[in-house]
């Protein structure tokens, strides 16, 4: 059985084939297949995003196909960066330039309470849609701290841990990690729709 995995991201395939291969699957990314479709991400939730992604892809290929889309978000903030996460202090993408930026916002903040949210979506042949989700609480920290991982890593300190996820190892990362927590409910959810 094939599955379709919608990211350019070597390292999220890879991430992804380990925890898929007990499945007896076998995973496609984005360069494995012709002509791959460049999909807007231009949703205004990461369910949306996750969802259209899976759909396009999956209507290019015809094979069950997995997308994925993160944001972090901010109580004191209403929840953003949110969808808006990697693009949050402009174009190009800069993860300096988003930290900064949201270090600055947080500066007298009442509350430096977050989570990173990842939503997985699972497309069908047979039309079927399925969304499910990995969570991490965390808080923002006043400084950058860490060196490892991308993105808001160095800003952000699991729940139950004291330091940044950019001080983990990638394997420490991984046992608390939202996107890990996301994949793991994904693969129940696909085991389940396969009956
Ligand atoms: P994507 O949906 O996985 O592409 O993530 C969107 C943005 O969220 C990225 O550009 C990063 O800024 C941020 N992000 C996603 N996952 C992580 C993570 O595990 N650590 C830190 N930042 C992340």
């Amino acid at each position: 059985m094939k599955l379709v995995l919608a990211t350019k991201n070597a390292h999220k395939l890879k991430e992804m084939s380990a925890l898929f291969a007990r499945e007896g699957l076998s995973l496609l990314g984005m360069h494995d297949v012709p002509d791959m479709p460049d999909v807007e991400e231009n949703g205004t939730t990461l369910e949306e995003n996750a969802i259209k992604k899976a759909q396009e892809i999956q209507a290019h290929t015809g094979l069950w196909t997995l997308a994925d889309d993160t944001g972090l978000e901010v109580d004191v903030l209403d929840g953003a960066p949110g969808v808006y996460s990697a693009r949050f202090a402009g174009e190009p993408v800069n993860y300096e330039a988003n930290n900064r930026k949201l270090l600055g916002l947080l500066a007298d903040a009442s509350s430096r309470k977050a989570r990173f949210r990842t939503v997985i979506a699972l497309a069908g042949p047979d039309g079927s849609m399925r969304t499910v989700e990995g969570r991490v609480d965390g808080i923002i920290t006043d400084t950058p701290r860490g060196t490892s991982g991308f993105g808001y890593d160095p800003v952000f300190i699991p729940e139950g841990f004291d330091k940044t996820f950019a001080e983990m190892t990638e394997e420490e990362k991984n046992t608390c990690s939202h996107r890990a927590r996301a994949l793991e409910n994904a693969r129940v959810a696909w085991a389940e729709l396969l009956g």
